[in-house]
């Protein structure tokens, strides 16, 4: 029983890391601000059907990511949907996609391809950076096929109809528009979890140890000279870096009660600052949030000379491990470009909608 309380507080920790911004209120915000908005102006005589000087827009995206030969759409209603069936597709999809990600991880892990952000450090260090950067892009992609895959046939198991999208690999807008709407969402979700400067797709890969980890926040790191350690006010700041955004190689989020150490990591590690050719590229160290356990294994390998990666938790998941129910998206998505580009107010589109799921 313990172990299961356990489990939740854990869990409603991750899921509120993953809110940290408070989402929630700003979706009140915004229905609340777009109420206000429509009062106001229908009530200065502003006339949302003529001026639909959105609609050349609408248009074109409409023309880019569906065509004619698709009109399965028209047959289904949002509230046509059964909340519990898409609850299930789509907690399948989101099960494949973690499963696929950290499965590409495991196999980047098997071939010695890391997440590491640097242009120099060990000898293969230029190749390792595009390979990354590459085999991160590859696993995402294929992670959403098989989400999308699971979800689709998932619908088709539990209603015995079709999911009302083209069927995968037989319409190229549909399927371009997986690909593209996955990578987006990902760089969108990594962006919101690691910082603005950081969407890119080789957090995918097994951390470095002598580097910047694939859970470094851009924000989450402290300044640091060569010979010195952290001090008592710093200490405080990492133990803070390490509630809120975990260990940066392995992910571990530190817990209230949990006893793990955390320390301030020099990157990159003091003994390639000082010394030979990457003395000249390192720039200046900075101190990231470290648990013991990688530290240990850091202080091993580097002594050694050896190189090492580290494979993420498995549970140490943040918003870029999010998988958006894509068919699902594109589905909404072409609802509403059809009925927007037939002189239906945006607004009236949005609160009939929403009264219809309701
Ligand atoms: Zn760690």
């Amino acid at each position: 029983m313990q172990w299961v309380f356990k489990s939740l507080r854990r869990y409603s920790h991750s899921i509120k890391y993953i809110s940290n911004t408070s989402w929630i209120w700003l979706v009140i915000q915004s229905i609340v601000s777009l109420i206000i908005w429509n009062h106001v102006l229908t009530s200065l005589g502003y006339d949302f059907h003529k001026y639909d000087w959105y609609k050349p827009a609408l248009l074109t995206i409409k023309d880019i990511i569906m065509d004619n030969a698709y009109t399965s759409y028209e047959r289904f209603n949002i509230a046509d949907f059964s909340p519990l069936v898409l609850a299930l597709c789509y907690s399948l999809g989101m099960f494949s996609y973690y499963f696929t990600l950290y499965s590409v991880h495991s196999i980047l892990y098997l071939c010695g391809i890391s997440s590491s952000p640097r242009l120099i450090g060990w000898f293969f260090q230029p190749i390792n950076y595009f390979l990354g950067f590459l085999c991160g892009l590859g696993g995402i992609i294929l992670a959403n096929f098989v989400s999308n895959y699971a979800f689709l046939t998932a619908y088709v198991w539990l209603t015995a109809t079709h999911f009302p999208v083209p069927v995968l690999y037989t319409n190229t807008k549909f399927d371009t528009f997986l690909v593209f709407f996955n990578l987006f969402t990902f760089c969108f979700l990594r962006c919101y979890s690691s910082g603005f400067w950081s969407p890119w797709f080789r957090c995918i890969a097994p951390s470095e140890i002598i580097h910047e980890g694939s859970f470094a926040h851009e924000s989450g790191w402290l300044h640091a000279d060569s010979d010195h350690y952290v001090n008592e006010g710093q200490r405080l700041l990492i133990y803070h870096f390490a509630k809120k955004y975990g260990c940066h190689h392995c992910g571990l989020i530190k817990h209230q009660k949990d006893k793990v150490k955390f320390h301030g990591d020099h990157i990159p590690v003091t003994k390639h600052v000082k010394h030979g050719i990457r003395s000249l590229v390192a720039g200046n160290q900075k101190f990231y949030p470290q648990c013991e356990y990688c530290s240990n294994h850091q202080g091993c390998y580097v002594a050694k000379n050896k190189r090492y990666l580290r494979l993420h938790r498995f549970n140490s998941y943040r918003a870029w491990h999010l998988w958006i129910p894509t068919p699902l998206v594109y589905f909404l998505l072409v609802k509403f470009l059809v009925h927007q580009t037939e002189s239906v107010s945006l607004i009236r589109y949005l609160f009939t909608s929403l009264k219809d799921y309701v």
